[in-house]
């Protein structure tokens, strides 16, 4: 077994846990879940929550003895929402706990308590943001919702894609429309009051006029969080064969390109604040407040992934960034399982980062936020200065109009957000 690594896991503050599990595979899914296992649900649970446990006391994570050299450098510390530009209202991110999948919402009650018991011995539950995704196909009645929060989840993410119930079809999706608004109704109703939706746009079929009435109907339901993606179809998913056959339609470029920019136009109308490329949360008095960047209702997990601060992930696929080493547990159910019970870490592949990987992850995530990369956060990030490492790059993506730069940091222009994937590839 590899020897614990330098740094006690005390010093852990974000958490994501993969429960690799849905009812049915969705057309354009490429995630790491698994459709018809509920046989392998307690045995899944049972070696996750071994895995928690294991991190807990320094164990399982990639030691000094693994092939690859760990970064030559002094540990980093996490990002802080301090290494933000500008002056900020809240000190530093809290713990944050990230159930993910999948859909951690297929879990019975009593194997989803399992879980959270084992994450509250890693983090401070009362005191962090804990986020679940929700699939409102999945049992998320009253009872339910109300456990979920009993056992400490304060913020929910509900997948519901779009409100057109045909192209809910297509996409293999297990709700219709009033579905999801029935169960984001009953969250509601429970007392969540945190919640984001998440949707797509550039569906099969879609137009910008059915986009735009759809963004202005969800508006009405008052949410906290929206996450708004543009529909990638992904090699190998059984998306990409129907369109490949001519059997799917959907939108091009330029079409999805306008649809992004009505959702700007319509939801900063609406008092959502655009805080990252793809997120929007509902704005607070308090973040009428000059002095303030990120909104009440961002999410602050998400937030520590874009500030390139270290994490653990945690579960069939689940990746994790920490202390310069990047790493990802086995994929496959058994596999994963079976490396638990055997008393042995479930890493599949682990790779020392390099100063390059550090500095280029360092722009190209956080320059999905809108307040961008700082300069001192740069700084604590890589030991370097922004010019040091892309003096060039910088020079010619301002020329460009794509990057707009002041003495506290560099961030994207409106232009460089619409096509950031150009802009993020110089830094690689
Ligand atoms: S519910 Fe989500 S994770 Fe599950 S198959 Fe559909 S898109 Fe994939």
């Amino acid at each position: 077994m590899n020897t614990a690594y330098t740094q006690s896991p005390s010093d852990l503050k974000h958490l994501y846990i993969h429960i690799p599990f849905c009812q049915t595979r969705c057309a354009y899914c490429d995630f790491n879940t698994f459709a018809n296992r509920e046989d392998f649900m307690a045995r899944y649970v049972a070696a996750l929550c071994t895995q928690l446990r294991q991190l807990g006391r320094d164990h399982w994570l990639p030691s000094a003895d693994w092939p690859q050299q760990p970064l030559d450098a002094p540990a980093q510390p996490a990002a802080s929402l301090h290494d933000l530009p500008g002056p900020l209202r809240r000190d530093d991110l809290p713990p944050t706990v990230f159930l993910g999948g999948g859909t951690p919402t297929a879990l019975p009650l009593h194997l989803y308590a399992q879980v959270m018991e084992a994450a509250a011995e890693l983090l401070p539950l009362a005191q962090a943001e804990v986020t679940s995704e929700a699939n409102p196909g999945t049992v998320l009645d009253a009872d339910y919702l109300r456990t979920l929060r009993s056992l400490g989840v304060n913020r929910l993410s509900m997948g519901v894609q779009t409100l057109n119930d045909a192209t809910l079809k297509v996409l293999g999706r297990i709700h219709t429309a009033a579905e999801a608004r029935a169960s984001y109704d009953a969250a509601r109703k429970v007392g969540f009051d945190n919640i984001n939706l998440d949707f797509i746009f550039g569906l099969p079929g879609q137009t910008v006029a059915e986009w735009e009435t759809a963004l202005r109907e969800i508006i009405q339901w008052d949410v906290d969080h929206f996450a708004l993606y543009s529909l990638i179809v992904e090699p190998g998913t059984p998306l990409e064969a129907q369109v490949a056959a001519g059997r799917v339609m959907v939108p091009g470029d330029d079409a999805t390109g306008e649809m992004y920019e009505r959702a700007i136009d319509i939801l900063g109308a609406a008092g959502y604040v655009q805080y990252e490329i793809s997120n929007w949360a509902r704005s607070q008095a308090a973040d009428a407040d000059p002095r303030r960047v990120v909104p009440a209702y961002a999410s602050r997990h998400n937030i520590a992934y874009w500030l390139n601060a270290d994490y653990l992930g945690c579960g069939a696929g689940a990746h994790s960034h920490r202390r310069g080493w990047r790493w990802a547990d086995e994929r496959v159910l058994e596999r994963y399982a079976r490396a638990v019970e055997s008393e042995r870490p479930p890493i599949a592949e682990a790779n020392a980062l390099t100063a390059a990987d550090v500095a280029a992850e360092t722009m190209m995530l956080g320059l999905r936020l809108n307040t961008g990369v700082g300069e001192q956060h740069f700084r604590e990030r890589t030991g370097s200065t922004l010019d040091a490492v892309y003096a060039q790059e910088l020079i010619e993506l301002i020329e460009l109009g794509l990057l707009e730069r002041d003495s506290q940091g560099v961030r994207l222009t409106p232009r460089g957000r619409m096509i950031g994937n150009e802009v993020f590839v110089r830094f690689i």
